[in-house]
């Protein structure tokens, strides 16, 4: 039998507040609920916005409310010669391709695109051109080719069946032109290669579901099983955010809004539960 194997895949680029701990229990729970691991991992491949004090957060936060990683915590980062190998692999196979398109010719494609009425995408341009073409010694990023017929459906443990037809989806950047991995990319290979079962976040990331699904089919990998949860939000009905007054965490903690230390059972799996503040 396959283990289940979750995973909490916070960006540093936030302090944790207590929506995406949510999202970390979930996946938590359900990895012991199942006798399954759950796995850490800091995406953290953006290197102006994350911030040595969101991390700390991180695994103090997790740390006080007792959710524990079964392995090392992976940095996002780390992996990017992985990330790269991947993308290499899909442009030999033919499932990829260099665009070198300029700033300027995707700002025209994008205005071209609205005012016939049609949302901004990248049109292709690159996709069949013939790569003898190419600007000498031009910087290129590499684009998958994304399926221009039928659908993708995701079969999500929460949101039940989600379609949709693979003619809304373009052909999106993999490697940018700095070399350096996107966010749908690197989430792919690594929930790939970190053998993750389940991946259970923010219905916030259905759509990227759809995206990333390409990168899976384009490896031949299997996809893992989706649950993408609703999310908190504040009384305007927007996402959660700092402009609600979202703490961080371990301002919870700090602020000692947990009074009563409570002993879980032993049969729980989740150890002793504590409190990180004295009790009055
Ligand atoms: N790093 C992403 C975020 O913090 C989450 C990625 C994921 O769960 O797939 O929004």
């Amino acid at each position: 039998m396959t283990t289940i194997r979750t995973r909490f895949a916070p960006s540093p680029t936030g302090l944790l507040h207590i929506g995406n701990a949510r999202a970390a229990l979930f996946n938590f729970l359900f990895a012991r609920h199942h006798g399954g691991e759950f796995l850490l991992r800091i995406e953290d491949t953006d290197r102006e916005r994350s911030t040595q004090q969101a991390v700390d957060v991180i695994f103090d936060g997790l740390a006080w409310m007792g959710i524990t990683a079964d392995e090392t915590p992976v940095f996002q980062s780390t992996r990017q010669p992985r990330h790269t190998e991947v993308a290499l692999e899909l442009l030999e196979k033919g499932l990829a391709y260099k665009c070198y398109c300029t700033p300027e010719e995707l700002k025209q494609m994008r205005e071209d695109a609205m005012a016939n009425g049609k949302p901004p995408r990248y049109n292709g341009m690159w996709r069949d051109r013939d790569p003898s073409e190419a600007p000498a010694g031009a910087p290129y990023a590499v684009r998958i080719k994304a399926p221009r017929e039928g659908e993708t459906v995701i079969e999500d443990l929460v949101q039940g069946e989600v379609r949709v037809a693979n003619a809304e989806l373009d052909d999106m950047i993999i490697l940018r032109s700095d070399g350096t991995p996107t966010y749908q990319h690197a989430v792919v290979v690594d929930d790939h290669d970190m053998d993750i079962t389940h991946v259970i976040r923010g219905d916030d990331h259905l759509t990227n579901t759809f995206r990333q699904a390409m990168i899976y089919r384009a490896m031949g990998w299997d996809l893992p099983r989706f649950a993408h949860l609703p999310l908190i939000h504040g009384p305007d009905g927007a996402k959660l955010s700092k402009r609600h007054g979202a703490q961080s965490v371990v301002e919870f903690r700090d602020e000692a809004i947990c009074r009563k230390p409570v002993q879980l059972p032993a049969a729980s799996g989740l150890g002793p539960w504590r409190c990180g503040n004295p009790v009055p």
